[in-house]
């Protein structure tokens, strides 16, 4: 099937999802392919940090702790999210970054299963969450060790050893999804318990953690969730876990009285012991819109969307760059998420080139164009447009000049 532009405008028009594009403070002349990374601005988050910062702090000072509701708002956002994820209201809150909420998380269900030596992981897994778990082990002195084995292998490699599964659903440099119903079963049934990092999933996917049995998740606020950059992230325990799941970052604000001030800590009960400190409220007031207009959004038809839009693109890739790409991610819709990769040995020159065009997507190396498909503000029409920038880059060997090959900080 050759794609046309035609048929792209005529998807657009019968896009149930188009609206919400308007709620999007979108920059003319960018076709923002990366929003898997950093979600854009909701027109919704920016007046609502302009009345945060000029009302709420300016004005009300501390006294909006209580008046504004800031108090709450770590469980207010993380019941929003909850509807996203598949989990009920009480099991979700708002803390720190994903790598803190991975170590904390990681150490409660330790907690839970002891004696058990290992935690189990796949290599190549987003870096912070292996990196998290060899610090937390390195603190225990040798008792658990991590051990990472490749996806095929999990089934044989769960054993009655492992104390934890932790994976990422979907994978953030190849887009490969993981049955999160069938590995958290498999889990269970040697008695481990499974943590899910959702950072390329939740408000992209339908995710279903109580409908897979899952037992702690993580995720992030400022990728699909449109939370803004550093937002703050979220964490799920089921609710069978919650009265004995303890964190070891006990701060005061997860004390069962804060402002009680004792000496000695006493987790609160339900989530919200798996606070640390002070919560960051500025983030969590953007996140919550971010997060109220994903959930304004039929999250099948995000989905449909998402899988439309990956494949179109891995169809315009072949119609108009031929075979110059390989194809990193599943072909098959239903095992990716909703981002696609493609290799090439020139990918950093080839994305920065693409960026100065005004097409943003990013580079994960050693040879990965990554480009993210964010159904609420995407159009089909933009696929053709990025598409047909990235063949003429191509063709023309533009990617080649000297300014696209310095790498920068943040690729
Ligand atoms: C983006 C991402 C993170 C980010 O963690 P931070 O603590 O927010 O930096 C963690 N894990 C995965 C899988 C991610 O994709």
């Amino acid at each position: 099937m050759t794609i046309t532009r035609a048929m792209l405008e005529a998807l657009d028009k019968g896009d149930p999802l188009a609206p919400f594009r308007d709620e999007f403070d979108l920059p003319p002349d960018v076709l923002y392919l990366d929003g898997n990374s950093l979600g854009v601005l909701p027109k919704a988050a920016k007046a609502r940090m302009v009345r945060a910062v000029e009302q709420e702090w300016g004005r009300g000072l501390i006294r909006s702790w209580n008046e504004a509701g800031w108090i709450d708002m770590p469980g207010r956002v993380g019941a929003a999210i909850a509807g996203l994820i598949g989990a009920h209201a009480d099991e979700v809150i708002v803390a720190d970054s994903t790598s803190v909420n991975i170590f904390k998380l990681a150490a409660a269900a330790l907690r839970l299963r002891p004696g058990r030596r290992i935690i189990l992981s796949e290599p190549g897994n987003f870096p912070t969450d292996l990196y998290m778990l060899q610090g937390l082990t390195m603190f225990l002195g040798g008792a658990v060790e991590v051990r990472t084995v490749a996806p095929a292998d999990l089934p044989t490699a769960l054993t009655d050893e492992v104390a934890l599964l932790l994976l990422t659903q979907v994978h953030y440099k190849t887009g490969r999804m993981h049955d999160m119903a069938d590995l958290t079963a498999r889990a269970h049934a040697v008695g481990a318990l499974t943590l899910w990092d959702l950072s390329h999933s939740a408000g992209a996917l339908e995710v279903n953690l109580n409908g897979a049995g899952a037992d702690f998740a993580v995720g992030c606020g400022y990728k699909y969730l449109n939370g803004g950059p550093g937002a703050p992230a979220f964490l799920f325990v089921a609710r069978r876990h919650q009265a004995d799941a303890v964190q070891p970052l006990s701060g005061w604000m997860g004390h069962a009285a804060p402002f009680a001030f004792d000496d000695t800590y006493r987790p609160a009960d339900g989530m919200r012991r798996h606070l640390c400190g002070t919560p960051p409220i500025l983030g969590l007031s953007a996140l919550e819109e971010g997060v109220a207009i994903m959930a304004r959004a039929d999250r099948s038809h995000i989905r449909e969307k998402s899988q439309r839009l990956g494949d179109l693109f891995i169809t315009l890739v072949e119609q108009m760059c031929g075979d110059v790409f390989g194809l990193i991610s599943p072909r098959e819709a239903g095992q990716r998420g909703s981002h696609v990769s493609l290799s090439h040995l020139d990918g950093y020159a080839i994305m920065q080139a693409l960026i100065a065009r005004g097409v943003i997507g990013d580079f994960r190396a050693p040879d990965a164009l990554r480009f993210g498909f964010t159904p609420l503000y995407l159009r089909y029409v933009d696929l053709w447009e990025a598409v047909a920038h990235l063949a003429n880059i191509m063709q023309s060997g533009e990617y080649r000049q000297d300014r696209f090959q310095t790498k920068a900080a943040v690729t």
